[in-house]
Parts: structure tokens; C-alpha cells; sequence
């Protein structure tokens, strides 16, 4: 596509959002510089003769050719970055407000870090696009009966858990015998988890998008050779 007379040393470096009026009704804040129309998304243009810098609306900045997939991409990235900044604020909100504690049953619970089964079903139901039950493999602890941190990777002979205390486990193949695994103190197990999705912003590079695992919803939790899983309980005194 060609550009319009005068425009063609013109690149699209970035986009920026640009809102008038109130926090209740907003407004176009911007001003397209080739056609004046009142835009609140708006593409920022270098000529690359005089270096002068001007914003157009994303209408115009494709009818004149200019490739502005990748800023689109970006401003994407960048909102869900900001709503993954806004839901971790929300959870040390809701975790440093702990002294006047929510009822369970409610989002500020289960974001305080409440796994009970009533605060699971609300955040499921409340914030269905970032949380989800989905079976996985995990490495359970068998001192704590807990997840622990582990990650799979690829190795000369096949593909191995990397625990974070630096405990390696066969992963693939499976070992035949449990006490290949149980003996250095973790199963694998493979059952329903709660998940956590969303784009996690990495410095220096383009957002990542990332499942967590925040825990396994089942009972009793059963290792893939199928023997039950202790979850042993420490109860405060008099409990
Ligand atoms: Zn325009
Ligand atoms: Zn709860
Ligand atoms: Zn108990």
C-alpha cells in the first residue's frame, strides 16, 4: 500500500491511550494529526528524515500502510500485564488486610490465600478467566503431604522433575517402582489442581503467559502407582 505524499518516511514507533473527561464517562483524549478526528488510541509516528513525531488513530495509521500489528500486540501485553499487577495487588491487599478476616465464601478470602472449598468455588465462579481446575502431574512432598516446586526438563535419557531443593526424579520414563521416587522423600502424582492463567510481564522481554499451580483438589490425593497420600496434620494445641 502506498503512503499519502509526505508520509511515506513515517514509521509507527509506539501507541499510547489517551482519555479525557471523567472517571465516569470518558472521553477521546487524543487528536489524530492526519485527519483531526478525537481518538483515545493513538500511534505515535517518527519520520525517519526530521525525526518530528506526531499521533494518528489506528484507522488512519492502516489505511496509510503503516504495519501496526506488532504495537497492537505490545498494547495488549501491556493491558493484561497491568490487570496481572492489579490482581496481585488486590491478593497482598487482601493478604495484609488478614486482621479483620473475610468470612470464607468470598474473593478477599480466597485472594488472602484461603483454599478452602467454599472460597474456591467463588474465585472459580467470580474470576472464571484467570482460575480453572485442570488435572496435572505434580511432585508431592511426602513430609508435608504439599506440593513442592518442581519443574520438568529435558535430559540425556529422557525427561526428569527438577525440584527446587535440587532433588532430581525420574519423570519419563516412569520409574516401575514407587519407592524409585518415595525414597528421596516425593511421588508423582497426577490429579485435578486449582490453576491460576494469566500473562506474567518479564522484564526486558514480551509478557509470558503462565499457569501456576496453587493446589490439588482431591481426597484422599493418590500417587500415579496408585497408593493413597498421608497429608500429615500438625493441629495446634487444644484443636
Ligand atoms: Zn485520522
Ligand atoms: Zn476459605
Ligand atoms: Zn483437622
Amino acid at each position: 500500500m502506498s503512503m499519502t505524499p509526505g508520509l511515506e518516511h513515517y514509521v509507527a514507533v509506539r501507541m499510547t491511550e489517551r482519555w479525557g473527561g471523567t472517571a465516569d464517562v470518558r472521553v477521546p483524549g487524543g487528536n489524530c494529526w492526519h485527519c483531526g478526528t478525537a481518538i483515545a488510541y493513538c500511534v505515535e509516528i517518527q519520520s525517519s528524515v526530521t525525526g518530528e513525531r506526531h499521533e494518528i488513530g489506528t484507522t488512519c495509521a492502516e489505511k496509510l500502510g503503516l504495519d501496526i500489528a506488532q504495537i497492537k500486540q505490545r498494547m495488549a501485553e501491556k493491558r493484561a500485564a497491568e490487570r496481572w499487577h492489579a490482581t496481585r495487588r488486590q491478593r497482598h491487599e487482601a493478604a495484609s488486610a488478614a486482621p479483620i478476616e473475610q468470612p470464607h465464601g468470598t474473593v478477599r478470602r480466597f485472594l488472602a490465600g484461603c483454599y478452602c472449598l467454599p472460597c474456591i468455588d467463588v474465585a472459580l465462579t467470580a474470576k472464571s478467566n484467570e482460575y480453572a481446575v485442570a488435572t496435572k502431574s505434580v511432585i508431592i512432598d511426602l513430609a508435608t503431604g504439599q506440593p513442592a516446586r518442581a519443574t520438568i526438563v529435558d535430559t540425556r535419557y529422557g525427561q526428569s522433575w527438577r525440584i527446587d531443593d535440587g532433588t532430581w526424579l525420574t519423570a519419563h520414563p516412569r520409574p516401575k517402582r514407587r519407592s524409585t521416587h518415595a525414597a528421596k522423600g516425593y511421588v508423582e502424582a497426577e490429579v485435578p489442581c486449582l490453576i491460576r492463567y494469566g500473562w506474567r510481564p518479564v522484564r526486558g522481554e514480551p509478557a509470558r503467559y503462565t499457569e501456576t499451580m496453587l493446589c490439588p483438589l482431591a481426597s484422599p490425593l493418590h500417587d500415579v502407582w496408585g497408593t493413597p497420600i498421608r497429608r500429615p496434620v500438625e493441629h495446634p494445641s487444644g484443636s
